[in-house]
């Protein structure tokens, strides 16, 4: 029994030492051919295929800027088995001009074409870092892998486990929606990579006891510029201030950003710039065949179904701005059977769930996925995606870049279609300016096929498909609101109520935040009739003000009281919409007169109609039924008229309050039922929109607005979570009440 023992220590002794030779002679072989600062390997003469490599005759070592392929880099034999069982052996550019600079420890900022390779040129120096390190599994966290989305961090892991097969580092991935963070938090502290989600990254640091990255190596930011973006920044920010500052920091991007302060935040050390595509006559891979069509706003889904049914046996992406969007479209098209598998993937969805849809679209040959800006970055399909098809338009040219970037990826071609509404036309221009090359085209009036006939049909079947037609319908107009680029965006000019009608619904949804009727108007006629004192630029900001300008568009978007729901509602609806709607109409009264008193000179009085209209000051005091040279004010008349008023004031104040009281206390009540229906119940419900930026981190904001889905039998049509979003709807008022009852005076006693 000794025997083996002596024996596999030995071996051990022997490893040990072989590969403190390897790593001695990697790092006489990197110093020797260090590539110059600031130069791009890809404009070194490329090292011929069968130069010798390593160390050579005479002592010195082979060059490895300007080479090739993997097998000429200064990469331990561990990363070179790996990389040759995956079956790479040549370099693609981005990788050919990082890695040379990587592999000397410096910070890399990395831009290159989607699909051209950048997973590869940070996994490596990832892995070769930590193995010159000998890094064990009693170092802890050496390596924190970042990406903005889940399925895009699950996706770093498939690469870095085939690739680091053969090293023995421990890794593993932090993303949001996941139940066992429990389990997670007892593991993370053995890990040696982490690739995670910023926002399940920092609910690590705050809550596992003893989470530890003083040892941290290097830093990797997989799509930085999205990282680096508003959406992250708070996040972000607490995470950089826990990591040491000596590490090495990789960045990478299809669309990078070279803006100083996002650097100064990283800290990063003299980073090389290595950008790609930069001298290269397009943006977008050579293999991309891009076309944009024009067409208006109520033909968008006529055109897509037309597309739809023209290719049925294609793998197609279709990008629209929200959630829910996708669902209705999704549910409207799986109701009218196109003929081809349909699937949906967007952020309200739960984690698993997603990550099911995501990997059997992957691996799909003809299949149509509808998606938000969800699936827009880092993401390789197995199977090549055949079109991508944007069907409501980018908000910039960075997204259209990452969205197009799902297909032609490597080597391989596609096609990408770009629906351009006529308002939308200088897009096109932006875009020809980026270098991108598009085709224009006009939509062919005999390829239409037009399905919102048919919508209208499937609402009036499909009950709950109407309220999404509503909110699909809101939510675009707010999406357009929201886009900065005014030029291109304005919400104004559309014309809603052709769009509403194209999706079936029987009138035009009423938007808070349009405020006003439209009748057979656009919106911008509409609001030409608006008083004057009220600009349509306050109008349209007070309700829709987005109240966390680092909640992303689809954070917000849920915000459903963006619809003037009362005449809207169905009677079905009408009961939990009554309830809610009771306190906000007040509310949004009282804005309204804050609003217009916001510019009257100090002092000045103003009066309200019944109807919450301005009136002349003291024109209440007038007698209504006189001429008007007769009219006469008694000062006594006056003075008491002024004395009732302020008791008048004064009640409803006391009213106002007792309302907000009553509201806060059935708020809480309401909240402590649902405490009480238990955890499980409460996971099963739809996911918070944050999981889609991973910052699960903040548990009561995430309570709080699954709350609102709650009472809103807003579930996903099928599996197990529409069950239980219709039992969680079932609870009626009365029992609420009877439950809270019970519950308050459990508490009291
Ligand atoms: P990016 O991050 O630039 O969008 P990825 O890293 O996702 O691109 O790579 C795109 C595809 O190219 C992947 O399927 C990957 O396996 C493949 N690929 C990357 N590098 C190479 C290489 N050197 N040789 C062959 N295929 C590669
Ligand atoms: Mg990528």
């Amino acid at each position: 029994m000794r025997k083996p023992k002596v024996k596999s220590r030995k071996a051990k002794i022997q490893r040990r030492e072989s590969e403190v030779n390897e790593i001695k002679l990697l790092e006489e072989w990197i110093e020797s051919g260090k590539p110059d600062c600031g130069i791009n390997p890809l404009s070194v003469e490329p090292l011929p295929d069968k130069a010798p490599v390593g160390r050579l005759a005479d002592g010195s070592f082979s060059r490895y800027t300007g080479c090739t392929r993997f097998s000429q880099l200064p990469l331990s034999k561990k990363t070179q088995d790996g990389l040759a069982l995956s079956k790479y052996k040549t370099m693609t550019d981005i990788q050919r001009a990082s890695l040379p600079h990587a592999l000397c420890g410096r910070d890399i900022l990395g831009a290159a074409k989607t699909g051209s390779g950048k997973t590869l040129a940070f996994i490596i120096p990832v892995l070769e870092k930590l193995y010159k390190a000998r890094w064990g599994p009693e170092d802890g966290v050496g390596c924190i892998i970042m990406s903005p989305t889940r399925e895009l961090a699950d996706q770093l892991f498939e690469v870095l486990k085939s690739v680091g097969k053969y090293h023995g580092f421990s890794a593993c991935v932090l993303i949001g929606g996941r139940k066992d963070i429990d389990s997670e938090k007892e593991h993370v502290n053995g890990m040696n990579i982490l690739i995670c989600t910023p926002g399940r990254l920092l609910q690590h640091m705050d809550e596992t006891p003893n989470f530890d990255c003083s040892q941290l190596q290097v830093l990797v930011l997989d799509e930085a510029d999205r990282i680096l973006d508003v959406g992250f920044k708070t996040q972000l920010n607490a995470i950089i201030s826990q990591l040491p500052k000596h590490r090495q920091t990789l960045l990478f991007s299809a669309t990078q950003t070279k803006s100083v302060k996002d650097l100064a935040r990283l800290s990063l050390k003299d980073p090389e710039y290595l950008s790609v595509h930069e001298e290269s006559t397009t943006a977008t891979p050579s293999g991309l065949m891009q076309t944009a069509i024009i067409v208006p706003l109520h033909q968008k889904l006529d055109m897509l179904w037309s597309f739809i049914k023209k290719h049925l046996n294609k793998k197609i992406l279709v990008f629209l701005s929200s959630c829910k969007q996708v669902k209705f479209v999704y549910e409207a098209f799986r109701k009218l059977r196109p003929g081809v598998p349909l699937k949906c993937l967007h952020g309200r969805m739960k984690l698993e769930k997603r990550i099911g849809i995501y990997s059997q679209f992957r691996e799909e040959k003809r299949s149509v996925l509808f998606s938000t800006d969800v699936a827009s970055r880092g993401l390789d399909f197995n199977k090549a995606v055949d079109w991508v098809v944007q069907v409501d338009c980018p908000e910039d040219c960075a997204t259209y870049i990452h969205r197009v970037g799902r297909t032609a990826r490597y080597l391989s071609g596609g096609k990408s279609l770009l629906f351009v509404m006529p308002s939308e036309m200088k897009m096109l221009e932006k875009l020809r300016e980026k270098k991108i090359p598009l085709q224009v085209t006009k939509a062919k009036a005999e390829f239409l096929q037009s399905v919102s006939g048919l919508m209208a049909a499937l609402l009036v079947k499909y009950h709950d498909l109407q309220p999404l037609a509503r909110r699909a319908f809101a939510t675009y107009l707010k999406s357009i609101y929201k886009h900065k680029d005014k030029e291109i965006f304005d919400v104004t000019k559309l014309p809603v109520e052709e769009f509403s009608a194209s999706l079936g619904l029987p009138m035009t949804p009423k938007i808070r935040f349009l405020k006003q009727k439209i009748k057979g108007k656009t919106v911008s006629e509409a609001l030409s009739v608006m008083p004057e004192n009220i600009t349509n630029e306050n109008l349209l900001e007070l309700p829709i003000k987005n109240p966390n300008p680092e909640k992303s568009e689809e954070e917000v978007e849920d915000e459903d009281d963006i619809l003037l729901s009362k005449d809207t509602q169905n009677a079905g609806e009408a009961k939990t919409a009554e309830a809610v709607d009771a306190l906000p109409a007040s509310r949004v009264l009282k804005k309204k007169k804050l609003k217009i008193n916001v510019h009257r000179p100090l002092g000045t009085r103003v009066v309200f109609d019944e109807e919450g209209n301005t009136l002349p000051p003291l024109a209440k005091l007038a007698e209504t039924k006189v001429s008007a040279d007769s009219v006469h004010l008694d000062k006594n008349k006056v003075n008491e008229r002024y004395a009732k008023m302020r008791q008048e004031l004064k009640l409803m104040d006391k009213e106002d309050k007792a309302l907000d009281r009553q509201r806060l206390k059935e708020k809480r009540i309401k909240e402590k039922i649902k405490w009480k229906r238990g955890r499980d119940e409460e996971e099963g419900e739809e996911e918070d929109e944050d999981d889609l930026l991973g910052s699960d981190a903040n548990v009561g904001r995430e309570r709080a607005k699954k709350q609102k889905i709650y009472f809103d039998s807003d579930g996903e049509r099928d599996d197990d979570s529409f069950k239980t979003s219709i039992k969680a709807d079932s609870v009626s008022v009365a029992e609420q009440e009877e439950l809270a009852l019970k519950l308050l005076s459990s508490m009291h006693s």
